[in-house]
């Protein structure tokens, strides 16, 4: 079921005059930056340091990187001229901060005490972007966090990729977003990597890529000169990583793998409204009710609570929750006062249930939402699943494509892998062995699906 369109404003605005440039409004900023804050904090403990670089990058040191560029070449935002005057030297707006950051880690990093240093940075990337743009999912602007780390050796980087894999994981579950994690092939890894792995859900049957982790080597190392000192006075270039997801398409994610026919749903930590208490008002004792509803409000006040006093009535009150997603509901009317009692009703199940009114305190109301997170990520993993394909012919994967992730057998020749990409992008190549279904040699297991 699509989102209405009433309800995706309150999240971002894309009638902005630049194309592929979006708004975002209240709703979706409460998810963002609440996802923001896990990250940075995660990513801190495990010894990044924050910093923020300017938009701009000069010519020359965007191109140090011959591959990177090459990569981004066609999708880079120049700035040529300022005020009245032509710039000497061209400005691009950051596409990625590789290599800004990595000019400065030349001058940072000396001796091996340097080592290693990790820093990170949310910040907007510019890509002008060809494609038709999709918001949240394809933009000429786009909000991310990018960490970059220099290492002695490659085993330090290699744990540090192991290290960045935990802390993503640990955000794409708080968030119910299930993921596989594929080793890109040769011909689709990053611009000047080794390897890239990236992190691929599924929205609608497309793959979406919300994250990735790039392993550098020496290539940056080498073109950007940067190096430290052993313990023995040996000069040594660094190994860097660098990784990143992509708040938007987190959000999209979180938007779209959650809903169902009444509305939008969210893990509770991230649900732009997480309760709503609606007073079922009657003629004559409404003060009452209202002040009982006041009560139940600052009782739960240590969430995103919000109490609807508005004169709509109480089932298009209901209605127009259920579609925000606020995932609990408390409802109290003058029985319920009586019995010093009130309704509470899951936006997950609808399983409604009467509890007196003492019950509700921040204890009582995490057990119930940690309920709600667990049913979340068991029906999205479900869907994920249901998903998943193996393909024994051309034909299958023609017919699987856009439907989710295919397995199917692969060789290595570009011949074969041109055939199965005229219908979808390999994701990944396994490590077990399957016959190529193309050309019927040995190969590997391949996993396919139609990107964004
Ligand atoms: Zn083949």
């Amino acid at each position: 079921m699509e989102i209405d369109d009433e309800i995706l404003t309150e999240f971002y605005d894309n009638r902005y005059a630049v194309q592929g440039m979006l708004i975002y409004r209240k709703a979706s900023l409460i998810v963002v930056r609440n996802m923001q804050k896990i990250l940075e904090e995660n990513l801190e403990k495990a010894g990044h340091e924050p910093v923020l670089f300017p938009v701009l990058i000069p010519e020359d040191i965007l191109k140090k990187e011959s591959e990177h560029i090459k990569g981004f070449e066609t999708e880079v935002f120049w700035i040529t001229e300022a005020g009245k005057n032509k710039l000497d030297k061209k400005l691009a707006m950051r596409p990625t901060s590789e290599t800004p950051i990595y000019t400065m880690f030349s001058l940072w990093i000396r001796s091996h005490k340097d080592l290693p240093m990790k820093v990170h940075q949310s910040c907007a990337v510019y890509r002008y972007e060809t494609k038709q743009t999709k918001p949240l999912i394809r933009g000429r602007e786009f909000l991310w966090n990018e960490g970059h780390s220099a290492f002695k050796n490659s085993e330090d980087a290699e744990n540090n990729v192991a290290e960045i894999r935990k802390i993503y994981c640990n955000l794409f579950d708080g968030l119910c977003i299930p993921y596989r994690i594929h080793r890109r092939p040769e011909w689709d890894k990053f611009p000047g990597a080794s390897y890239t792995l990236a992190y691929d859900t599924i929205l609608d049957g497309k793959i979406l890529q919300i994250a990735t982790i790039h392993n550098l080597s020496e290539k940056f190392s080498k073109a950007f000169d940067i190096t430290y000192e052993d313990e023995k006075g040996n000069h040594k270039f660094v190994r860097l990583t660098c990784y990143g997801p992509s708040f938007g398409r987190l959000l999209a994610s979180v938007l779209n793998i959650h809903k169902d026919d009444a509305g939008l749903k969210f893990p509770t930590n991230f649900a732009p409204t997480q309760i709503v208490i609606v007073p079922i008002l009657t003629k004559g004792n409404n003060e009452e009710v209202l002040n009982y509803c006041r009560k139940i409000k600052e009782k739960s006040d240590k969430f995103r609570v919000v109490l609807d006093e508005s004169d709509k009535t109480p089932g298009d009150k209901f209605y127009y929750w259920e579609k925000r997603g606020a995932m609990l509901r408390i409802e109290a009317g003058p029985r319920d006062i009586k019995n010093n009692a009130v309704v509470i009703v899951r936006r997950d199940t609808g399983k409604k249930e009467i509890i007196k009114s003492d019950e509700i305190n921040p204890k009582n109301i995490m057990e119930i939402f940690k309920d709600i997170d667990r049913n979340l990520m068991e029906t999205a993993v479900k869907k994920f699943n249901d998903c998943l394909f193996n393909a024994n012919s051309i034909d299958e994967v023609k017919n699987l494509a856009g439907r989710g992730i295919i397995n199917a057998g692969l060789c290595e020749d570009k011949e074969c892998r041109d055939v199965i990409e005229a219908y979808a992008s390999v994701l990944g190549m396994e490590d077990a062995e399957k016959k190529c279904i193309v050309c019927g040699k040995k190969g590997k297991v391949a996993r396919i699906g139609k990107t964004y």
